[in-house]
């Protein structure tokens, strides 16, 4: 008697662990803020029953985080934003390959790791904005034009020690060559109208403010001020559209080598991907779906198409430290 009993201890034991085994939340640790990133996983979860948990803090910390722990992780996912970024979580020997067929249909190629270790989930553009009221009709062109003469203690700049600008130089590196980019960076330092910015919101505010006649700054920013502030002056253009095209980046996930609840995240990831998800990250986020399936929202669609530029965004992470040492050379603060 007492040892049946203790066999049917052992069982009920043993499904109730695979019952709540099979319903172990997603952990995801992401470096997106709660509102960029809860209504979507809310939408999930709704939609499956599947729970997802996650820990929001910057990525230095939470990639930190996730090499520390090791085997014993609890994340699935890292969410984080930048090639850059994803780029170093993947040299940082942090994330292992997804090899989907949905993400590929879904993630055009170069919004993808080479080796499959994380897939974009959002883009934005790093593009032009000026003062109508400065800058005539006809003056800008090109990202490589601001180191005209013409741009002389008129052109702002956020400081080169944030990751979207070692972005962009190194995608700059990789299309125009180094000796070229660091010609331009020369000149852009040399017309500076002030110290660098500590972010996008205070230069386009100063852009608005008429402090300066240009900057660089990403789309979403420009849309969240655009929508507390609706007569905001200053405006975006998309440069370089006879050649390569808008600086274009990305936020992006990946799979943690050692996630627990693998099979799981993966279709989290791919579900993210997806129409429905693409829809709702374009709307909370102001950015351009990374599926061009899905339409941009229709205050990000009011700003005008454009050509983007169709360089690997990997090539931010490959050429990040190369970037880092130029901007460093000429004395971009
Ligand atoms: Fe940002």
């Amino acid at each position: 008697m007492h040892a049946g009993k203790g066999i049917l201890a052992a069982l009920t034991l043993s499904v109730l662990s695979a019952a709540v085994h099979a319903a172990d939340p997603i952990v995801v640790y992401t470096a997106r803020i709660d509102e960029l990133i809860k209504p979507v996983f809310d939408a999930y979860t709704k939609e499956t029953g599947v729970k997802i948990k996650f820990i929001t803090d910057k990525e230095a910390p939470l990639m930190e985080r996730i090499k520390a722990e090791g085997a014993n992780t609890p994340a699935d996912l890292l969410v984080t934003v930048d090639g850059g970024n994803l780029w170093q979580a993947d040299q940082m020997g942090i994330l292992q390959p997804v090899d989907s067929a949905v993400i590929k249909q879904n993630v055009p190629s170069q919004y993808r790791a080479s080796n499959d270790s994380w897939a974009g989930l959002t883009l934005r553009a790093r593009t032009i904005v000026y003062s109508p009221e400065r800058v005539k009709e006809g003056e800008l062109t090109t990202y490589e034009a601001l180191a005209d003469e013409r741009w002389e203690g008129r052109l702002c700049l956020r400081t080169s020690k944030k990751v979207y600008n070692q972005s962009l130089t190194a995608t700059m590196i990789e299309a125009n060559g180094a000796e070229k980019t660091e010609q331009v960076l020369k000149g852009w330092v040399g017309n500076l109208t002030t110290d660098v910015f500590p972010d996008d919101t205070a230069l386009i505010q100063a852009v608005d403010a008429g402090l300066c006649d240009v900057g660089i700054v990403n789309t979403y920013y420009f849309g969240r001020l655009l929508a507390q502030k609706p007569d905001l002056k200053a405006k975006l253009f998309w440069p370089n559209q006879d050649d390569r095209g808008v600086h274009v980046n990305l936020s992006g996930v990946g799979l943690t080598k050692h996630a627990p609840n693998a099979e799981a995240a993966i279709k989290l990831m791919e579900w993210m991907t997806g129409e429905e998800a693409q829809r709702l990250f374009a709307k909370i986020n102001m950015e351009y779906p990374v599926n061009p399936a899905v339409k941009a929202d229709e205050t990000v669609a009011a700003w005008g198409e454009f050509k983007a530029d169709s360089v690997p965004v990997e090539v931010t992470g490959k050429r990040q430290a190369e970037a880092i040492r130029m901007m460093d050379r000429v004395g971009w603060n």
